[in-house]
This record gives structure tokens, C-alpha cells and sequence, in this order.
């Protein structure tokens, strides 16, 4: 499956803020937000003027960059949440939200959206008792998502518990030393905290 493999820091210079996509180091003064915040390549410093258009691209490019998405996953995603009843781009942030990577992520097992996806496709993660090695497998209301009993990430995991990078978000219940959540509730766009203004993605996709 193709992959994005260039260096992902310039994809966060590109959008100007963090997107978090390497993990510890994005909590580091390493950070290349840090040091050089301005858009990579020969230009970077002199671009200035967006056009509406641009704007609403910067913002699908951004939710597609902090998920981890292709082009085509994430057009998939949002013709679903379109389907959907509901507000379209609401639904499409909680759609993203509920992908199994994520959860792991917002869990704080792993230290970027990467790193959960690895643990997921390498079989380390069990979904109500049931291995899932599946990364977009959409999580429900009473999931218990956990770290196999036998995988060899146990250290691993509890030091990215142990570090508490971020908040677990409402909807999720952390057990943290049996290295085990909970899907409470299906998350609200309040519990979404992500700097995407939805609204200008679905916007783009209507033209
Ligand atoms: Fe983005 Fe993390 Fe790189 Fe900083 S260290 S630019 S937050 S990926």
C-alpha cells in the first residue's frame, strides 16, 4: 500500500502548527515547528497571500496529515460521512476519531498516530477479546480495546502511559495498569480537539 516516506516535520511546516506525528520528539525543543516555523522550500518565507480555495485545501490537507490518511481513505471516509444523518463534517471528524489507530493513540499507548498503527497491523491490539489488526476498524460503544496479554510491547506501552502526552478524551475510560480502554460513548466534536474548521473541507469536496 503506498505510503507517505518523506520527512514527516515538513509536513507540519507545510500547515504551519504541530500535528504531533512523531511522538516524543514533538514535545521537544528538537521540534522543527520549533526551530524553522515557515513553509518548507525555496519560497517558504515569501509565500504570504491564500485564496479561499487554498484555505479550504490547507484544511482537508491537515485533518488528512493528523489522521495518517491517503487522499483516497480519506475521500472514502467523508462519502460515508456524508451518507451519514448529521451534520457532514462533524461526522466526518467523528468517523476519523473512532478509527482503531486513534483510539490506541488517544489512549496513550503509543506516542504518535503512527506508532498505533504499527501496534495495530503487527496484531498487538484486541478488540473485545478478538484480535484486529486492522487500523481503520471503527470502534463502538462497549468495545474494550487492549494490549494482547502476549505481545512484546508491554514495556513499551506502559512507558507511553507513563508519560501522559495527552488528556484521554471523555468518551474513552483508560485502565491504565491492565493496559486496557473502554469506548464509553461515541465522541462528541466538543470531545475533538484538533485545529480543523471541518466546515471548509466539506466545502472543498462540493465544488
Ligand atoms: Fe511536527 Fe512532531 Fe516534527 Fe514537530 S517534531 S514538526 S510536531 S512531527
Amino acid at each position: 500500500m503506498a505510503r507517505y516516506r518523506d520527512a514527516v516535520c515538513r509536513l507540519c511546516r507545510r500547515e504551519g502548527i504541530k500535528l504531533f506525528l512523531k511522538g516524543s520528539r514533538c514535545f521537544t525543543d528538537k521540534c522543527a515547528i520549533e526551530r524553522r516555523n515557515y513553509v518548507p522550500g525555496e519560497h517558504g518565507l515569501s509565500r504570504t497571500k491564500v485564496s479561499p480555495y487554498g484555505l479550504q485545501l490547507r484544511e482537508k490537507q491537515k485533518a488528512k496529515r493528523i489522521y495518517g490518511l491517503l487522499e483516497r481513505q480519506f475521500r472514502n471516509t467523508f462519502a460515508r460521512a456524508d451518507r451519514e444523518r448529521g451534520i457532514t463534517g462533524e461526522n466526518l471528524l467523528k468517523l476519523l476519531e473512532r478509527r482503531l489507530d486513534n483510539v490506541i493513540y488517544r489512549l496513550g499507548f503509543a506516542a504518535s498516530r503512527k506508532e498505533a498503527r504499527m501496534m495495530v497491523t503487527q496484531g498487538h491490539i484486541d478488540v473485545s477479546g478478538r484480535k484486529v489488526n486492522i487500523p481503520s476498524f471503527r470502534v463502538k460503544v462497549g468495545d474494550v480495546i487492549a494490549l494482547r496479554s502476549t505481545s512484546s510491547l508491554q514495556e513499551r506501552v506502559a512507558e507511553n502511559v507513563g508519560a501522559g502526552r495527552g488528556q484521554v478524551p471523555p468518551w474513552l475510560d483508560l485502565d491504565a495498569p491492565a493496559k486496557r480502554g473502554l469506548v464509553r460513548g461515541l465522541p462528541l466534536r466538543e470531545d475533538i480537539q484538533i485545529p480543523v474548521q471541518e466546515q471548509l473541507v466539506v466545502e472543498l469536496y462540493s465544488k
